[in-house]
């Protein structure tokens, strides 16, 4: 007899109140979510094994940040604090980019363009670069670095950098089997479920991972 189990990411809501969300540049009510690791048994989550992470999530904009940004001074600090949707497809984009070797000026104007659609902002220069540089000496693998990462991100935020990653292997034209390889550790790594992934694949023009 084959017994079927594995592991799953699970978002609780933990807390709620006011606060002043960047990405909206107002105040409005947020959702504290903590997400648990569950042993599941024929995909059914059975008991929580441990804490992957937490995050609070804008309840008008869906974005997610850092717990942090429950303590930011408006005034003062909201400009800087940066959606971690908004870091991490940021971060993929480059890395993928990276991954066959340099990345050349227009590579760099392609990711910035998918970037400022994603964050819904202008994206200056120095950011940019600030952001290569980054991600080249980040040693951790796509795969790796979300693995990591991806209990900060709720379903919006995951296809956010799902889609910035589909940009970057669809910016040359070629899409090559080791870049729908690469794709398909991303998806398993982000911890989506297979029928989400495979519909934002299917919208993009690609083959079901
Ligand atoms: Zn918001």
């Amino acid at each position: 007899m084959l017994f079927i189990w594995g592991f799953k990411g699970r978002n609780k809501k933990m807390g709620e109140g006011e606060f002043f969300c960047p990405d909206c540049g107002s105040y409005h009510h947020y959702f504290l979510m903590i997400v648990k690791r569950w042993f599941t048994f024929y995909f059914i989550p059975i008991f929580p094994t441990s804490t992957l992470g937490e995050y609070v999530e804008c309840q008008n904009c869906k974005a997610t940040f850092n717990t942090r940004v429950l303590e930011l001074d408006p005034k003062k600090d909201a400009e800087m604090f940066e959606a971690e949707f908004s870091l991490a497809a940021k971060r993929v984009m480059f890395k993928m980019a990276l991954a066959d070797g340099e990345i050349d000026e227009s590579e760099i104007e392609q990711i910035t363009q998918a970037f400022q659609s994603i964050a819904k902002r202008e994206i200056d220069k120095n950011d940019i670069a600030a952001e290569l540089e980054a991600a080249r000496d980040d040693t951790r693998t796509v795969a790796e670095y979300m693995a990591d990462i991806s209990a900060q991100l709720n379903d919006t935020g995951k296809e956010q950098v799902l889609r910035a990653a589909i940009a970057v292997i669809k910016a040359d034209g070629i899409i090559d089997d080791d870049e729908l390889k690469e794709l398909s550790e991303l998806i398993k790594a982000l911890d989506m479920p297979k029928a989400y992934s495979n519909g934002i694949l299917l919208e993009e023009g690609l083959p079901k991972l």
